[in-house]
């Protein structure tokens, strides 16, 4: 059982950080996507029903020059509450000062305290130690369910963790999901080992591709990423994407996979477009011989099936990117494909996380997000890990 499922909140005062950074439309104010609340339930949940109480801190948005209307976590008071059964949710206009701490001091068993957005104060960012204890005295313990902020060392997020002791610092449920998932691959991958890295830039995704030479047993490269790699490699991609100051990094990639024996899969032929256009005109072309005026913008017949052979026979699979312009429903089908796939093996027994902003999107949009093992909902925080990086959220936990 998990630290935080065998703890015993009742009594207890407990400092949640959450990512409750949710869109929220322009002028209404109204939540415009929940997932990231939803996430912290189960973790909000387990507190209250112990008996103990929940004070709740997030940032929202990218305030600048302190409290603005648009970022208020006010506007999220409404939907917690729904959220946790009807349960009240108090709120505090400042994340503290006096009002923080009196309504803090006097909550009892089973209340839900929110408290006004962290960066509303600089000190959040610049992860202030003295901004950090004022934050610290809310509580009886800290919890970190907030792993999208978890590659930052801000003061909620790392640096408070110094003012409580080992046993009174905890992963949430969410936290404790996102880090198991990622060290079962990062660690613990039973081999074949397949990464399927897609998206736009080869630029984006070096540090995790160089990472993942180490552990993989196949690297499978699409999207608008593969084009430089094509180039490299002697092809002509018309106007397709290509970073021609990369093209020499793809070539180190494709020799140091060769040296460890990583075995590297280029989508051999793809979808190709006379425009940058959902009205394009389409046609289908090698990846290495695109004409001129045509760009790639999905995966084709042969690729699709060469990834599919390939995800299909893995134990453990990681999918960080979409294999073309999947907002566009001309160039879905490479991305549904591979999302088939994951699932398939995923039913025999893979493991299979998938994380990164869109890649996540296209699960969602798809419907594959109950067919795969673990869904990330941390984009920049979950590539800093797998690119090796020790998260300031995570180590602040475990000390
Ligand atoms: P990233 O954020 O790096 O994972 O990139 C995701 C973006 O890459 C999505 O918006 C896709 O539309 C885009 N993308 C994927 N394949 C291509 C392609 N072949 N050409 C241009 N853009 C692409």
């Amino acid at each position: 059982m998990s630290a935080f499922s065998n703890y015993n909140f009742a009594g207890q005062k407990v400092l949640i950080r959450v990512d409750f950074n949710v869109p929220l439309d322009k002028q209404s104010f109204a939540i415009t996507d929940d997932t990231r609340m939803r996430a912290a339930v189960p973790t909000i949940k387990k507190i209250l029903s112990d008996g103990g109480s929940v004070i709740l801190m997030s940032h929202l948005g990218r305030p600048k020059d302190g409290p603005e209307e648009k970022s208020s976590m006010k506007h999220i008071i409404g939907h917690l509450s729904e959220l946790l059964g009807g349960t009240t949710v108090l709120f505090a206009n400042d994340c503290i000062g006096e009002q923080a701490y009196l309504t803090a001091s006097m909550m009892r068993p089973g209340e839900v305290l929110l408290l006004e957005n962290l960066r509303f104060y600089k000190e959040e960012e610049k992860g202030d130690v003295k901004f950090a204890e004022k934050l610290a005295k809310l509580g009886d313990v800290w919890v970190n369910d907030a792993f999208g902020t978890a590659h930052r060392a801000h003061a909620s997020t790392a640096v408070i963790a110094q003012f409580f002791p080992a046993e009174k610092r905890l992963f949430g449920l969410l936290m404790e999901g996102e880090v198991s998932s990622a060290e079962k691959v990062l660690h613990k991958a039973e081999k074949p080992f397949t990464a399927i890295i897609g998206g736009a830039k080869v630029s984006d995704k070096i540090l995790i591709i160089e990472n993942l030479l180490e552990r993989a047993t196949d690297i499978i490269i699409g999207g608008g990423m593969a084009y430089t790699f094509m180039k490299a490699q002697g092809g002509t991609i018309g106007n397709s994407l290509c970073e021609e100051d990369r093209i020499q990094t793809a070539l180190d990639i494709l020799k140091k996979a060769e040296a460890k024996g990583v075995c590297i899969h280029l989508p051999s032929d793809s979808l190709i477009a006379d425009k940058f256009a959902a009205d394009a005109q389409t046609s289908m072309s090698p990846s290495n011989h695109i004409p001129d005026g045509w760009m790639g913008l999905d995966i084709g017949p042969n690729a699709c099936e060469q990834f599919a052979n390939v995800i299909k026979r893995s134990k453990t699979i990681l999918w960080n990117g979409p294999m073309g312009v999947f907002e566009m429903e001309k160039f879905q089908h490479g991305t549904k494909v591979v999302a088939t796939a994951v699932a398939a093996a995923t039913q025999t027994g893979a493991f299979s996380l998938v994380g990164g902003g869109d890649s996540v999107a296209a699960v969602n949009q798809f419907g594959f997000a109950d067919k795969v093992s673990y869904v990330s909902t941390g984009g920049g925080a979950m590539l800093e890990y797998f690119e090796g990086k020790v998260l300031p959220g995570i180590a602040a936990v475990k000390g």
